[in-house]
């Protein structure tokens, strides 16, 4: 797709020069202002606001070095990030991610996107991410705990219960969130919700664990429920093995689906029998292990070497919940000769624009990772809010905010997307509904920053 209007392909050409070898945020913004050119041309008080050159500019990146020591006593030193990217509407917030391939870029492609993510979930959150390159996978819970010790050591200088409110992500779990919050405590002297996705001995929320997997299940209940159809009997087809994607698999299961696919990094495993997911749950959260490791006790399944390949199995539902551009134009193509009804983003960005256009051009379901996987920030902002209390609500309680908040950012997504023309377009619905909350705000706080 191509700007029809002068005044944001050159946006967008600024963009691209003052932010260079960034392709992933100029991804994720070219997405937006795509969306932006029927909203520029219904509100010039944005336009003369400034408000789209505003919000594509993060109001602050952090980049720091984090030295620590590993068990061989060898000093190591990795990067860390935290753009604090939109205040207008509530502290930033946002997870952390610790993967090798974190850089500057990925992390502001993930910060805008959670600037609109946020307004989505109507609660009071600004958008803000980070992270680091360094990688847990392989490493001893005592290097995990000094690399946080020193992460923490100078992230606590930028961020606070009122100010930036960080939380996980790809490689940020329980364990990371204890590490950290231990030694923000250590430094602040303060117990306060200075992060989410805590233990629940310590301030955490329940359902934060399975709120990602299960708000991207019951957003593709919505849009299934327009055309009257439903989870029941039908296969799903989930990528990744990670939170989300664990908690997806369960829910699917509950309303009724079988999922017969999943996968890690490395490759995808097919079950006709339907995965069973407490072996998956073993593998990964406790032991820590490989995928393939799954074949062991189901000679049933079969492993596949290379993870892209997942999307060739058939389903009629697909939920990428691994990682960004994780399902290309081929795949989408696949997915929809296979019969693909819906596909639901419970990862950030993992399809293609190509792929996307594919979706939509085929009149496939598609929910947004904006819209679909805003379950986890929402219950974020619940635990914020339960902290605030210095109270818990019980799962019940919790689990139908959540169905509620979903719902309701289905239905605003929806609207926001008739009014623009086009009613099953999540895409835009979803950007449109989540700036307009954002863009008012701005108008109203004036130009300074
Ligand atoms: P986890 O670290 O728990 O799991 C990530 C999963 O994705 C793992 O199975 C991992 O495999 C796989 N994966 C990671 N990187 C790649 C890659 N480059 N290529 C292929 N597979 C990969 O992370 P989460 O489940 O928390 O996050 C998954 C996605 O959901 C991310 O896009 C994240 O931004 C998004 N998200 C997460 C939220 C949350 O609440 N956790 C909220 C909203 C969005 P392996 O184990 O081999 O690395």
């Amino acid at each position: 797709m191509s700007f029809r209007t002068e005044y944001m392909q050159d946006l967008m050409s600024r963009v691209e020069k003052n932010h260079p070898a960034q392709p992933e945020f100029h991804q994720a913004v070219k997405e937006v202002l795509l969306c932006m050119e029927p909203v520029a041309e219904k509100n010039p008080q944005y336009v003369q606001a400034g408000i789209f050159e505003r919000i594509v500019e993060p109001e602050r990146a952090i980049v720091f070095r984090v030295s620590w020591v590993d068990d061989n006593g060898n000093v190591q030193v990795n990067r860390g990030f935290r753009i604090q990217f939109n205040s207008a509407i509530g502290p930033y917030k946002g997870g952390l991610r610790f993967h090798p391939s974190v850089n500057l870029g990925v992390i502001k492609f993930l910060g805008f996107e959670q600037i609109f993510k946020n307004s989505l979930t109507g609660l009071p959150m600004g958008g803000g991410k980070g992270g680091s390159d360094f990688d847990p996978k392989g490493k001893s819970d005592g290097e995990v705990m000094r690399f946080c010790q020193s992460f923490m050591t100078e992230l606590a200088k930028h961020i606070g219960p009122n100010t930036d409110v960080p939380a996980g992500d790809i490689g940020v779990g329980a364990r990371e969130i204890g590490y950290m919050y231990g030694q923000y405590k250590r430094l602040q002297n303060e117990f306060t919700g200075v992060l989410t996705g805590k233990g629940l001995n310590y301030g955490g929320s329940l359902v934060r664990t399975q709120a990602t997997g299960y708000g991207c299940c019951y957003f593709t209940q919505e849009m299934l429920a327009t055309r009257g159809d439903s989870f029941k009997d039908k296969e799903v087809v989930i990528s990744g093995s990670g939170n989300v994607a664990i908690y997806a698999a369960e829910k699917s299961y509950e309303l009724g689906a079988k999922v017969v696919a999943m996968s890690d990094s490395n490759g995808y495993i097919y079950d006709p029998n339907g995965i069973d997911l407490d072996a998956v749950k073993q593998l990964k959260e406790v032991e820590r292990k490989r995928i393939k490791e799954y074949l062991t006790d189901h000679p049933q399944a079969t492993y596949e070497e290379g993870c892209h390949n997942i999307w060739n199995v058939k389903c009629q539902i697909a939920l990428p919940c691994a990682t960004q551009n994780e399902l290309n134009k081929e795949a989408a193509e696949t997915l929809v000769k296979n019969g693909v009804i819906a596909v639901a983003e419970g990862a950030n960005m993992p399809s293609t624009p190509e792929a996307v256009d594919i979706f939509l051009e085929n009149k496939v379901l598609f929910g947004p990772g904006k819209a679909a996987n805003a379950g986890g920030v929402a219950t974020s902002g619940l635990e914020m809010s339960q902290n605030s209390l210095r109270y818990s609500w019980s799962f019940e309680e919790v689990d139908e905010k959540l169905k509620l908040i979903m719902k309701n950012i289905h239905s605003s997504a929806r609207e926001a997307a008739t009014t623009y023309g086009d009613a099953d377009n999540y895409v835009l619905g979803a950007n449109i509904a989540g700036f307009l909350k954002v863009a008012d705000a701005m108008y109203m706080q004036g130009i300074a920053y």
